[in-house]
């Protein structure tokens, strides 16, 4: 769906939440910056996704980790490639390599 540009920012933190825990944190931050949950996709004033948690797969009702769409998105791997080059992500196999499947002129580097 075409939007306005958005500022995308992969961060890698440690943490003693459990995964649940952890989106549960995401959601409430979300809900904070008075974020409004109804489009899907839709513009939004932040989205606080989980993309990877250690190398552990996920699949529940609220919870798909490693997030399904992230090999898909070169605003999330060419971050996530800043600070992890050499990663191994569960289910997709090695970073570099999904990196190549990816046109990455859809975006710029601030
Ligand atoms: P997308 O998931 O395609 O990036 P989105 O981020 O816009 O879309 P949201 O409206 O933010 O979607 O979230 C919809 C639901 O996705 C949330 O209520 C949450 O339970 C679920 N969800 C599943 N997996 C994840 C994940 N890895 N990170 C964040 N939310 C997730
Ligand atoms: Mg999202
Ligand atoms: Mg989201």
């Amino acid at each position: 769906m075409p939007g306005p540009d958005y500022l995308n920012i992969v961060c890698k933190i440690d943490t003693s939440l459990k995964a649940l825990e952890l989106l549960d944190l995401c959601q409430h931050i979300e809900d904070k910056q008075h974020r409004v949950r109804g489009v899907h996709w839709g513009s939004r004033t932040i989205d606080l996704d989980i993309l990877l948690y250690g190398g552990e797969i996920h699949k529940s009702e609220r919870l798909t980790v490693p997030h399904p769409e992230m090999i898909n998105r070169s605003f999330a791997l060419l971050p996530l490639a800043e600070i992890e080059p050499s990663l191994e992500l569960p289910s997709f196999g090695s970073l570099k390599m999904c990196l190549e499947q990816l046109e990455l002129s859809d975006i710029e580097k601030i």
